[in-house]
């Protein structure tokens, strides 16, 4: 599994796309992408929400394209609105989007909503899951760093689970990294760092192996392919082997 961050832009073209697909095809790896930072569907701003919502269906677009399986999306900051209110927001935001996206034929592709590490930003899991339970192709998409942080620097990956349970989803799609103490605020902050405790990964390997969970964890190390690697070996370690 690769992943094709579209940060600033979607930098990938209708042209560039099918090669893409190609070769994925050909070296038998799946593909998620990243939709842009700048999203915020919940902006006071009218230019903002229309272009957040532009970026999301280009994100759509060309991920359906290039064979992309879930489009990892920061939804929206709350803007002053109220956490109801915000849901209400995006599930309007998004219907606009998925009306759009029909029309133009997309439909394997399914938009992956993160979990958020700021207070300010919605997202939450609690959030996602009712945000993903009434619309149809909305997927949580789990940053397991972004729900320590939230919380304080603890996460109890089988409570997590379970509040996944009753959206039954057939795989779930997550990013891996790891996070910074700040020790002037006692704070844990999203700066990723290479592997280390905050949060551990062995209790996530170990909860995913113990309920079969079919699962896409993509590392957001700087120093990814080591701490792909090494995310492997602790599933070996666990017994698990890769076919
Ligand atoms: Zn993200």
């Amino acid at each position: 599994m690769k992943k094709f961050e579209f940060v600033r832009k979607v930098y990938i073209t209708e042209k560039t796309a099918p090669g893409i697909r190609e070769k994925a095809k050909e070296l038998g790896i799946s593909l998620t992408t990243h939709a842009p930072y700048a999203i915020n569907l919940c902006s006071n701003a009218k230019s903002i929400v229309g272009n957040s919502k532009r970026m999301i269906l280009e994100s759509l677009k060309i991920s359906e394209m290039i064979g992309s399986e879930c489009v990892a999306t920061h939804v929206a900051y709350y803007s002053g609105l109220t956490p109801e209110k915000t849901i209400e927001t995006l599930k309007t935001n998004i219907k606009d989007i998925f009306d759009k996206m029909r029309q133009q034929g997309i439909k394997n592709v399914k938009l992956g909503v993160e979990t958020m590490a700021k207070e300010s930003q919605f997202g939450n899991l609690d959030e996602v899951v009712e945000l993903c339970k009434e619309t149809k192709d909305v997927v949580p998409y789990i940053d397991w760093c972004h729900v320590f942080i939230r919380s304080g620097g603890r996460i109890n990956y089988s409570e997590l689970f379970d509040k996944l349970k009753p959206l039954k989803l057939d795989h779930i799609y997550s990013h891996f990294s790891n996070s910074k103490y700040n020790t002037i605020s006692g704070k844990f902050v999203d700066v990723h760092l290479p592997m280390n405790s905050n949060p551990s990964f062995e209790p996530l390997a170990k909860e995913i192996l113990k309920r079969k969970i079919d699962i896409t964890i993509i590392s957001e190390s700087p120093i990814l392919e080591e701490d792909s690697i090494s995310m492997k070996k602790t599933f070996e370690k666990l017994g698990y082997k890769f076919s």
